[in-house]
């Protein structure tokens, strides 16, 4: 099975995304991720990548849709997938569709987190991640164990560049314009499902679990 989980920064889509495909046996691609480690690994495309990242714009399409095919031809996909934070605009959506009929796949959900705004923002503010292991933690929801300490693997914990306010209104402003219309593009087809993601952590992963079945 392929799934796309759709929804504004902030709304749960690295945490929700990597319980699902651990649940469902599916790879977790999370774009975000790949690109933060491009970046610290002081690649190519990591430079490239950069300034966009940092002030909150999405990277150029072709970039990330040469990522993203790169990705599936080299590591198929017969395993099905769980994509965070791919597509982020409707050129991106097309070129996956195209790229997965190659391979004889497609797209089977996309899965909406709806969160409003107000809670974004809290819930931005409070953000951590870990420079190791990426995985996601929050002062006020998840707080870790011992301050500054990924509780997963034991990595510092730091506030993203483009977690910071500046760059968060820029890539909430970048979402509505952006990466709003992705939703028609998968509800024209027919495969779009809405979740509430403002319910706690595992109500919003038995909506989900729900939603793709
Ligand atoms: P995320 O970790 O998914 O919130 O992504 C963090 C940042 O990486 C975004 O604000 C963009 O700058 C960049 N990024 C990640 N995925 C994409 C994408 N599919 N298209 C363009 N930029 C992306």
């Amino acid at each position: 099975m392929r799934i796309v989980l759709l929804g504004p920064p902030g709304a749960g889509k690295g945490t929700q995304a990597s319980r699902l495909a651990s649940n469902l046996g599916l790879v977790h691609v999370a774009t975000g991720d790949m690109l933060r480690a491009e970046m610290s690994a002081g690649t190519e495309l990591g430079k490239k990548a950069k300034g966009y990242y940092e002030a909150g714009d999405l990277v150029p399409d072709d970039i990330m849709i040469r990522m993203i095919a790169a990705l599936i031809e080299d590591e198929g996909d017969e395993a099905g997938m769980v994509l965070d934070g791919f597509p982020r605009t409707v050129p991106q959506a097309g070129a996956l569709d195209e790229v997965l009929q190659h391979s004889g796949g497609a797209i089977e959900r996309a899965v909406n987190l709806r969160v409003s705004r107000d809670e974004l923002v809290r819930r931005i503010a409070g953000r951590l991640i870990c420079t190791s292991c990426q995985r996601p933690h929050n002062i006020e929801s998840s707080p870790p164990g011992k301050e500054g300490v990924c509780d997963e693997c034991g990595g510092e914990l730091v506030q993203r560049p483009d977690d910071r306010p500046e760059a968060v209104e820029r890539r909430l402003k970048v979402y509505e314009e952006q990466t709003a219309p992705v939703l028609g593009y998968y509800e024209k087809s027919g495969r779009l499902r809405q979740v509430d993601g403002e319910q706690d952590p595992d109500r919003v992963f038995s909506l989900l679990l729900a939603a793709v079945r």
